[in-house]
């Protein structure tokens, strides 16, 4: 099956966001054995968008749309597909009377009758239902199935839902897959390039799949089989699954569902330790992410911000190691990590020195991180450089830390 995906709006012309839709369902396509020819980015105008649909249905048997549902003058791909079906818009009761509901419900106010534009279909079109906001997807095909367009709303999170939701199973109905499942496995230490590597020829494997993701929390890796049942999908997973954890072993932390600041929570727990931290590269960042998990304060005692020499002194740091390699070095950033231990009484605390950029601190380069953790008196660092923005800089600082402490841990 051949598709294309069309994203609607003139904010995407403009540039003034990027087009995250498309590229979340370009990631998508491959599991599910369509293939994806075409991405386009069409303005908010009734001709311009009925034109992309009719090229769209000459040479794509799927077109997909993002956007454009909203219920304001200019939301027009509604509009474009009935002239490009050439049937009128009807307003359809129930959907209008579930709009009603949800703007009564979940805003506490009635719709604004503009909004009745929101519960028109085609006649030909079924709409898919929007929990999560106003504006309902659309699924209509032509030439008995033979050519579909799918229509989404452009706000991410509910683009995502239905399209999991009620687009997915559709689709593996129509291109003849019984079920389709997922498994998600994530890294933490190790780079998507570097791991895509260690994966050698398995990333290659048609069924199931294997593709990588850099995201916030890490390398995820997701493997997705299809078979004629969910039962046999899975099978087909688990058998697959052992090949790829031997190659990632040394960076595989967990699942879909597990967080970094869980499963670093969970191994302070099982050895019985505390933790504090002393900050200066990561600016509060990293006690941020590890009260992320839910019960941190079983194990976590508290940190300090120490971003001045004087700060580092007080917390504890001599002031010898400090005339000796300054306030950004490695010396310094175990010796801070030991002063935290000390001074909050706990067993393991992490430290984080570094220069966040713009520029240079004096000699030392822009992007220096240096991480390190003392637990129980043993210290473990890292030295890094990064090449980003300040904001993500303090993000991989923290995700640094927590990673050097769960290595740490997982190996005891
Ligand atoms: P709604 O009525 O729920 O607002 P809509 O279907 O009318 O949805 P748009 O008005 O086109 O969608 O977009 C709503 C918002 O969703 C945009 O302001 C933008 O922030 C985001 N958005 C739209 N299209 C994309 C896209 N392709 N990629 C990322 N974000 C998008």
């Amino acid at each position: 099956m051949k598709a294309e995906i069309l994203s609607v709006g003139t904010e995407l012309l403009l540039g003034t966001i990027l087009d995250t839709n498309a590229n979340y369902i370009a990631q998508q396509l491959p599991p599910l054995g369509i293939d994806l020819y075409y991405i386009s980015a069409i303005g908010d105008n009734r001709q311009r968008l009925a034109d992309a649909f009719r090229r769209g249905l000459e040479r794509s048997d799927l077109v997909i749309v993002t956007g454009g549902l909203g219920p304001t003058e200019d939301d027009l791909t509604r509009e474009a597909i009935s002239d490009v079906f050439g049937e009128p818009l009807e307003v359809r009761p129930e959907l209008e009377a579930q709009l009603r509901e949800f703007f009564a419900r979940r805003r506490g106010r009635p719709m604004p009758e503009r909004n009745v534009k929101q519960a028109t279909t085609i006649r030909s079109g079924t709409y898919l239902p929007n929990p999560i906001g106003t504006a309902p997807g659309w699924w209509v095909e032509r030439d008995g199935g033979a050519r579909t367009i799918v229509a989404m709303p452009g706000v991410p999170h509910e683009m995502r839902k239905m399209w999991e939701e009620q687009v997915v199973p559709r689709l593996a109905r129509k291109v003849g897959a019984g079920a389709i499942v997922s498994r998600t496995l994530k890294l933490i230490g190790i780079g998507e390039s570097h791991a895509e590597e260690a994966l050698g020829e398995l990333v290659r494997s048609t069924n199931p799949t294997l593709a990588t993701y850099a995201k916030s929390d890490g390398i995820h890796l997701r493997i997705t089989a299809k078979a004629e049942t969910a039962e046999a999908a899975t099978r087909l997973i688990d058998a697959f699954e052992p090949a790829v954890q031997e190659r990632v072993e040394p960076w595989f932390y967990g699942y879909e569902a597990d967080s970094l600041p869980a499963v670093v929570g969970g191994l302070l727990r099982r050895h019985g330790l505390s933790l504090a931290v002393a900050e200066s590269a990561t600016g509060g960042r990293l006690a941020d992410l590890i009260t992320e998990a839910a019960g941190a304060s079983d194990y976590f005692l508290g940190g300090s911000v120490v971003y001045s020499r004087e700060a580092k002194a007080r917390l504890g740091v001599p002031s010898g190691v400090l005339d000796a390699h300054g306030t950004i070095a490695l010396e310094t950033t175990r010796a801070l990590a030991s002063a935290a231990r000390a001074y909050f009484r706990a067993d393991a605390a992490i430290a984080t020195t570094g220069v966040a950029g713009p520029g240079a601190a004096g000699e030392i380069p822009e992007g220096t991180l240096y991480v390190a953790v003392d637990v129980e008196g043993a210290l473990h660092e890292q030295a890094t450089r990064y090449s980003t923005t300040r904001t993500e800089f303090k993000r991989r600082g923290a995700l640094d830390g927590l990673y050097l402490l769960w290595r740490e841990l997982r190996s005891r």
